[in-house]
């Protein structure tokens, strides 16, 4: 646990959890004078900085009428969960890039609006009755899959999830820690979808457990396959198979949905850990880490400034006292006898110029050797091969889809980042909702 000065914020200083959301969700006082600032453009930029195109500019219009469930309906038709998106999307890369505010001063804080309203008002969703219009199984319960389940039962298709782990939620569950989407807003989603007539399946894995042939044989109009992109990349250095070595999926799944992770094994000797890596992912890594009291330490290749990682995540590890360690490229992993571990870096050099734009490394003669209880990778993940199922895919394993999100089976449609590579939610949830139009126009064509 650590204890960070508040700046801006009512406290001097606040104790930071894992487990307990670091922002508040604007009062209505608050959202109504932000709301205020919005100008009603004709044109509306936001609108088309949004990846799903929700039309933001009537979302805030009918809050400021005092309508707003139908507020939460606009939002919800564009991004079916405002509640998540409103916590997780970039919005300083997305609508509040685009907001003209932003040549004047701040942009419309967006993002913090649509928190409020997902937060605050209700849609229930009618429960489906028979006769169904259509029966459709969804694989992979993330973002991408949930928004399928979302449009679909809302317009009376029967829906079962086939989820291959024993919980629900995808990367908003195992992946995002709770300081920033806490699991009880995705569990309070998947509770409103099961109430309304949804199934979710546990332990169902795709070409494990079973097949696309046998759920057409049960009696499925159509599957939606969302299982995203999980399988780890780990870096090829030595001694990478040291139990000591982890993937950053293994980590955060016991920082999210462990009740006192520190006492998972595998946690409770760690006092120390070094993840490889500069992007999101790697950021989640740290900051988690110093929030169960860890030193956290970040090797990257290139220059802080490079990192992918949102500049916002950067600074907020560099405040919660994570050790960046920049120009460094990892090549040896050593456990000593004593259980600690030597994780042994090249010092690099950047090149930047025209042809190179992100750099150009070179190593120099120099090494670092960092010394640590456990190293985290977090350089990615890719999509799992799902080629025996006879879906066609790319070299990167990755489903083709048209854009329809149909792919190359009958009544087969792929969304979410199992199509698109690693991606970021609100792409997810836009391909899942594709999907469900795609879905909907094919049950009322054969009905
Ligand atoms: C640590 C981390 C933090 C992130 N933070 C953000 C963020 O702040 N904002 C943002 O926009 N994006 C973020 N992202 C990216 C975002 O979470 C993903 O792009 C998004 O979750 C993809 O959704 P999906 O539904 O395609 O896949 P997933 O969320 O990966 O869900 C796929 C589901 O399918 C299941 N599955 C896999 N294989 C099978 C199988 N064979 N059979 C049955 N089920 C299967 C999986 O268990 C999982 O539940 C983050 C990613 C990570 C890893
Ligand atoms: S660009 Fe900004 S000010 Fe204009 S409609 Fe969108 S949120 Fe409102």
């Amino acid at each position: 646990m650590i204890i960070k000065h508040s700046g801006g914020r009512t406290m001097a200083e606040e104790i930071l959890r894992h487990d307990v959301e670091d922002e508040t969700t604007l009062t209505y006082e608050e959202a109504v004078a932000e709301a205020k600032r919005c100008l009603q453009c004709k044109h509306k930029p936001c609108v088309d900085g949004c990846v799903a195109h929700m039309n933001i500019p009537e979302m805030i219009k009918k809050f400021l009428e005092g309508e707003g469930d139908e507020a939460r309906a606009v939002a919800i038709s564009g991004n079916a969960f405002p509640q998540i998106c409103g916590r997780v999307c970039y919005q300083e890369i997305q609508c509040e890039l685009k907001c003209v505010r932003n040549k004047v001063n701040q942009p419309v804080k967006i993002g913090k609006i649509e928190r409020f309203i997902g937060d605050t008002y209700k849609n229930p969703i009618p429960k489906i009755s028979e006769p169904y219009l259509g029966k459709v199984a969804v694989i992979g319960s993330g973002p991408a899959g949930l928004a399928v389940v979302r449009d679909l039962i809302q317009e009376n298709v029967k829906v079962d999830v086939f989820e291959k782990k024993n919980y629900f939620g995808g990367v908003l569950r195992y992946g995002i820690p709770q300081f920033r989407l806490p699991n009880e807003i995705v569990l309070k989603q998947i509770e409103e979808l099961e109430n309304a007539g949804a199934t979710f399946n546990r332990d169902q894995n795709l070409s494990k457990t079973f097949k696309l042939a046998d759920l057409f044989e049960r009696g499925y109009d159509a599957v939606f396959i969302g299982v995203g992109a999980s399988a780890d990349n780990y870096l090829d250095i030595q001694g990478k198979t040291s139990p000591k070595v982890v993937s950053w999926k293994k980590f955060m799944e016991i920082v999210n949905l462990y009740d006192e992770p520190m006492k998972h094994t595998l946690f409770s000797e760690v006092t120390t850990i070094t993840c490889i890596g500069g992007g999101n992912v790697a950021m989640d890594v740290v900051r988690s880490a110093r929030r169960l009291g860890m030193q956290a330490h970040l090797v990257y290749r290139r220059t802080v400034d490079r990192m992918p990682a949102r500049i916002e995540e950067v600074q907020e590890a560099h405040e919660e006292g994570v050790i960046f360690h920049p120009l460094r490229d990892p090549f040896l992993v050593n456990q000593r006898e004593d259980g600690k571990i030597e994780l042994n870096c090249v010092v690099t050099e950047l090149f930047v110029d025209e042809q190179n734009p992100r750099g150009l490394i070179k190593n120099t003669q120099e090494n670092e050797t960092l010394l640590c209880d456990m190293v985290v990778m977090a350089i990615g993940s890719s999509v799992r091969s799902l080629h025996e199922e006879g879906l066609e895919t790319d070299e990167y394993h990755r489903i083709l889809v048209d854009e329809t999100q149909k792919t190359s089976l009958d009544s087969v449609y792929a969304g979410g980042d199992a199509v698109t590579g690693s991606l970021t939610v609100i792409h997810a949830l836009k391909t899942g909702k594709n999907a469900a139009r795609s879905i909907l126009d094919q049950l009322r064509q054969t009905k």
